[in-house]
């Protein structure tokens, strides 16, 4: 199979990437090496990949209507994997315009290549944060998402309305995939789990945002991968399917198992919580597990073991 990959020198995107090409797979990846955080960690990030002689990489934006037109008139795909995004809630509330460009803008773009191109399936990133405040947990995709609570938010319940749409008027099969926090080696640093270990590491203080009581339900990227694979796979007419643990833990014990594995206390500032920020994410995953096999089996204990391996060898020793 054939795959476009976008986002794919990213946190999410690379490891997807290296999984495709594992199995014997094929990999166009895009990506625009923006400086959301160091471009020079993407380019780390895609550094295996790059070897491969089934990997092209190509630096560009999915805002860039000209270059995608060519990209898939030669392309080919069979798939599209597009996890491409500006991530991040909380910046998404300086820059609303630059999400909107990008988040929905990108989208359709993609989707009006996508069907003018006969790919076969359109699987697309979205979040956990489309449930916003008001929805029971565990969260489920039926609940209602039309009332997100940052422009990040918005951009990713815009994202699945698209998709519906091209869905609905050219048959193309789309999958949404609602990644709740997602964290593991090549973890975006700006998140949480790589800002604590940081600054635990370093023995700096540590910025609490809320009295600790906040839950959420961290997902390992194996996990997630294996979820995003078998969606590409199942090539399923329309659907929106949460990928995350199925768990959550509180802010507290999250610092905790960073203290343990690092092995350092923290020295905890606390802050008021951030608007846009949500008090807590739950996925319930029964529909991944039933229309995908998703069977997630990473513990945050020995996830964070992980990343904290990949971040003494990587980050560290910088
Ligand atoms: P990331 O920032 O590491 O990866 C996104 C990649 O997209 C980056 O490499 C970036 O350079 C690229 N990109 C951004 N704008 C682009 C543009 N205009 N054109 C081409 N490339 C562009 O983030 P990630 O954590 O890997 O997230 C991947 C996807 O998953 C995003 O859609 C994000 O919204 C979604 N998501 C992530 C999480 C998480 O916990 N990491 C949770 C929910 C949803």
């Amino acid at each position: 199979m054939r795959v476009l990959v976008t986002g794919a020198a990213g946190f999410i995107g690379s490891h997807v990437a290296d999984a495709l090409l594992a199995r014997g797979d094929e990999v166009v990846g895009l990506d625009d090496f923006n400086d959301y955080y160091d471009p020079a960690r993407k380019w780390a990030n895609v550094r295996a990949a790059q070897t491969h002689p089934h990997y092209h990489l190509i630096q560009g934006d999915v805002r860039n209507e000209i270059l995608l037109a060519e990209l898939f008139e030669t392309g080919s795909f069979d798939r599209v994997c597009h996890v491409a995004a500006m991530a991040g809630v909380r910046y998404s509330i300086e820059r609303p315009r630059l999400y909107e460009s990008v988040n929905v803008g990108g989208t359709l773009n993609l989707l009006e290549q996508a069907r003018r191109h006969d790919v076969t399936s359109f699987v697309f990133a979205s979040s956990s944060s489309v449930y916003g405040v008001n929805n029971a947990v565990p969260f489920r995709e039926d609940a209602d998402v039309g009332r997100p609570i940052s422009p990040y938010a918005a951009t990713k319940v815009a994202k699945e309305a698209l998709a519906h749409t091209y869905h609905h008027l050219h048959g193309l099969h789309c999958t949404g995939l609602r990644f709740f926090t997602v964290y593991g080696p090549r973890g975006r640093p700006d998140m949480a789990p790589y800002l604590f270990t940081k600054w635990i590491a370093e023995g700096h203080p540590l910025t609490q945002f809320g009295d600790g009581t906040s839950r959420r339900d961290y997902t390992f990227i194996s996990d997630v991968v294996s979820g995003v694979l078998a969606a590409l796979d199942a090539d399923l007419p329309y659907e929106l399917i949460n990928l995350g643990r199925g768990e959550t833990i509180c802010l507290t014990d999250f610092i905790r198992v960073i203290e343990s594995v690092v092995g350092r206390r923290a020295v905890i500032v606390e802050a008021q919580p951030k608007p846009g920020d949500m008090p807590i994410t739950h996925a319930d995953v029964t529909k991944a597990r039933d229309l995908l096999g998703y069977d997630p089996a990473v513990s945050v204990e020995e996830g964070m073991q992980e990343f904290w391996d990949w971040y003494q060898r990587e980050v560290g020793k910088r």
